[in-house]
């Protein structure tokens, strides 16, 4: 900021971030030379100028009360001099430079009952949504989905036995608050039917003009019902995704028998070694199965292990489906290939492969 125009005050937003940050951050900052993994759970960022800095990550119920976050602001002030973060994957990371703390952080995050662990070559924490404790449009719950999954997968977070890193996300309708369009597995939940139209109370609670244009497939017309103005949906347009019921709660779209889980797999963020990747659809239908959602849990499972069990070191999940072909990954993990596979969308031709070579390796 320029020396002469005076500094803005405002109280909207964050305070600056700046302010936050551990002094051995503040003074490194942009320096960083390189990071190792000492061990699980515990990362090592080692500046140009020879600094430390140790960040111990634990795993978080992700939906988290306010005793649990004094919890971990009292660890931080015994161990840390009080620095914490939180990674976007819903970990706590403490920051530290003594060494000689990083055990005795560990074994009292182990005694409160945090596992320690989702750095390098391991399952990290799954970032989820809100799911049935609070969202109107949740087609399954997450924290019940992503608790059962990661109670399962529990020994790929506290071990770096993986052949890379293995994020799995997870959102409970297809506007997709979680970042399952890009993770190695992504849980989404799922509608299966079109928005149910209470005729009634839509001159209430709705307002036609922002109900129609809240459709993002142009599904939602205006039309006159019994002499009132109402809506109608186009079924064949819907694409179940909750946009209207968003804006006019006489629109339902939450169905106990219908709704439930799809899992897609090979996305990823990181532009390393190939470029980022879209999750693909691999489970089409689960259906909602609380309070543990074993068929879920085990189609995880089983897609987590295959992959352990096939990828060469450093292969994300997308990378180790594109080296083997798509239909060796069905015939691997027992998947059938169905229907809903095949991308109908109007303009879904454009990103078909057209080759005509189609990639299958014999193991
Ligand atoms: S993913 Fe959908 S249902 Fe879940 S919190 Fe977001 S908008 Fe709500
Ligand atoms: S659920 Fe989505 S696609 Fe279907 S009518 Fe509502 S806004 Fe349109």
């Amino acid at each position: 900021m320029s020396q002469n125009i005076p500094q803005r005050k405002t109280d909207i937003g964050p305070p600056d971030y700046k302010q936050f940050l551990p002094p051995v951050i503040k003074k490194n900052y942009g320096q960083w030379a390189y990071h190792e993994n000492p061990k699980p759970g515990v990362l090592m960022h080692v500046a140009k100028s020879g600094d430390r800095l140790y960040s111990v990550r634990a795993a978080t119920p992700r939906l988290v009360s306010i005793e649990t976050i004094r919890l971990f602001a009292d660890i931080a002030d015994e161990f840390t001099g009080g620095y914490l973060r939180w990674t976007s994957r819903n970990n706590v990371e403490f920051l530290l430079t003594d060494e000689t703390k990083i055990d005795p952080l560990i074994e009292r995050l182990h005694k409160e009952g945090y596992p320690v662990g989702g750095t390098g070559p391991a399952i990290t924490n799954i970032v989820h949504t809100q799911g049935w404790i609070h969202c109107h449009s949740a087609a399954s719950d997450a924290s019940g989905v992503v608790k059962s999954v990661m109670d399962e997968l529990y020994e790929y977070f506290v071990a770096m036995k993986l052949p890379a890193k293995l994020r799995i996300a997870y959102a409970c309708c297809l506007n997709m608050c979680g970042a399952v369009h890009c993770s190695d597995i992504a849980i989404l939940g799922i509608h299966r039917r079109a928005p149910q139209i209470d005729h009634t109370q839509v001159r209430s609670v709705c307002e036609v003009p922002s109900t129609v244009a809240a459709c993002p497939t142009g599904a939602v017309r205006p039309t006159t019902v019994n002499g009132h103005e109402s809506v109608e949906v186009i079924e064949e347009q819907c694409m179940f995704c909750a946009n209207c019921y968003t804006v006019c709660p006489a629109m339902k779209l939450n169905d106990p028998e219908q709704d439930g889980l799809s899992i897609w797999v090979g996305g990823k963020v990181s532009n390393a070694r190939s470029e980022p990747k879209f999750s693909k659809l691999a489970i089409p239908y689960i259906p909602n199965n609380p309070p543990r959602w074993p068929e879920a849990v085990n189609a995880v499972k089983n897609i987590v292990e295959v992959y352990a069990a096939g990828a060469r070191k450093y292969e994300r999940m997308g990378e180790w489906i594109e080296r083997i072909g798509w239909p060796k990954f069905f015939e691997l993990t027992g998947i059938e290939f169905t229907k809903y596979h095949i991308d109908d969308f109007t303009h879904a031709g454009e990103s078909y492969k057209r080759s005509a070579h189609l990639r299958q390796v014999k193991e």
